[in-house]
């Protein structure tokens, strides 16, 4: 969404929900970290909702001292469960990854 561009740099995106087949509204959080070091299912990690913000932050990076959390806008009430998505985020992941090879690219591409 070209909202992002808007957004103060330090946020990562936007928080993507959807329902299920009860009704029940699903939070979907990226699956990998913000590094993509570390696949979330597999790896540790925490969400926090608070202020209109999701932060979900991997534990393995965070021991290491990383920039360990994605911060996600959110204006929904909370969901009712999480679950990790690979492909919702995957662009994220993507220029995240890609961010030290160019690092002034401009990357809006
Ligand atoms: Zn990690």
């Amino acid at each position: 969404m070209d909202r992002q561009l808007l957004e103060p740099s330090q946020m990562d995106g936007k928080l993507m929900y959807r329902y299920d087949t009860t009704g029940h509204k699903v939070a979907l959080l990226p699956a990998r970290c913000k590094l993509g070091r570390h696949t979330l299912g597999h790896s540790q990690f925490r969400a926090v909702v608070e202020n209109g913000e999701a932060r979900v932050s991997c534990l393995a990076c965070a021991n290491d001292g990383a920039d360990h959390f994605w911060r996600l806008t959110t204006t929904a009430p909370a969901a009712d469960r999480a679950e990790l998505s690979e492909e919702l985020y995957f662009d994220l992941v993507l220029r995240r990854s890609q961010a030290p090879l160019s690092a002034r690219g401009g990357g809006d591409a």
